[in-house]
């Protein structure tokens, strides 16, 4: 029997207490392959919030997880050492605060080697991320997927940062390689036409809902495999699954990926140089029966998943 209580054969998903795949809860990182760090922050959402509550939930429905990915056939905690980090101490009144804890705990992780799984929390805690990981790696190649572009100019005039913004601030940054940032699954009308050109300027190759459902996933990533030749960072923003299949979520747009169209797009990102991911926008308040943090959990796994075949392989 495998020792690690995540493959539970004495414990039932309703009990015990939830770390992410019942993980072992340790600040211990040595010898740890990947660790997941719960960002449990909303004040830079632009409308509804509630995503201070996602990391707590996504660790509870992680328990449902019990450990094969049959898909990829690998079975991901029998290759990596992974812990449950817990939260950052984020300060729900103040960005700055919450932006610079993000960066220096993160920081200290990707020193020591260890990958950094991050649950959100709202997409503002993205752009600490970045800054941390492209200070041990240089400029990373970005797969972003979400209905929004979130490469706009301040939201609200008198701040830089909100949840919409954090990837315009990276390209301005340098944190992302020319021409290795791609979007997936952007739509709604939220975003103008100017809004478009605005990103496409900054450096962003933006995949519409549309290009998406034209040409189906595999063709994605096609495109992805060609373009990112880096140290890869993957953000997935779980509006960019269906509302029908992710309601739990500030800003939602209709018309959106399936459940299982997101798991294969993250699922198809095995071989690239991965070397961070965060899973954003989870607003348990706003879900029914649980299923974006369920979502959103399996999302994490795939990428677990691919932690675990790319290991060895580097
Ligand atoms: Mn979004
Ligand atoms: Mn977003």
């Amino acid at each position: 029997m495998n020792p690690n209580p995540a493959f539970g054969a004495d414990l039932q998903p309703f009990m015990g207490i939830p770390s992410f795949m019942r993980l072992p809860v340790t600040r211990d990182l040595q010898n740890v392959d990947a660790a997941i760090l719960g960002v449990p922050y909303d004040s830079a959402t632009s409308h509804r919030s509630g995503t201070r509550f996602g990391p707590r939930k996504i660790r509870e429905m992680s328990l449902l997880l019990w450990g094969h990915n049959s898909t990829l056939n690998v079975t991901p905690l029998e290759r990596l050492n992974v812990v449950d980090y817990g939260d950052v101490s984020v300060v729900p009144t103040s960005i700055e605060h919450t932006m610079q804890a993000i960066a220096e705990t993160a920081s200290g992780f990707i020193e020591t080697g260890t990958t950094l799984i991050t649950l959100g929390g709202d997409h503002s805690i993205a752009l600490p991320l970045l800054r941390a990981h492209a200070k041990k790696h240089g400029p990373l190649s970005l797969v972003h997927v979400d209905a929004h572009l979130d490469t706009w100019e301040a939201e609200f005039p008198a701040v830089p940062y909100s949840h919409g913004t954090p990837f315009r601030y990276a390209l301005q940054e340098g944190l992302i390689r020319k021409g290795e940032y791609v979007q997936v699954g952007i739509r709604g009308p939220v975003s103008g036409a100017n809004d478009y050109a605005e990103a496409a300027a900054l450096g962003a190759r933006t995949i519409t809902i549309h290009e998406v459902m034209e040409k189906g996933i595999p063709a994605i990533l096609e495109e992805i495999h060609v373009r990112m030749t880096g140290p890869t960072y993957v953000t997935v923003d779980i509006d960019s699954a269906d509302p029908a299949f992710a309601p739990g979520t500030g800003t939602p747009e209709v018309g959106g990926l399936t459940s299982y169209q997101l798991l294969q797009l993250v699922r198809g990102l095995h071989g690239l140089n991965l070397v961070g991911f965060d899973l954003v926008e989870v607003s348990p308040p706003y879900d029914h029966g649980d299923i974006t943090s369920v979502l959103a959990s399996n999302v994490v796994f795939e990428y677990l998943s691919l932690l675990a075949l790319q290991k060895g392989t580097k």
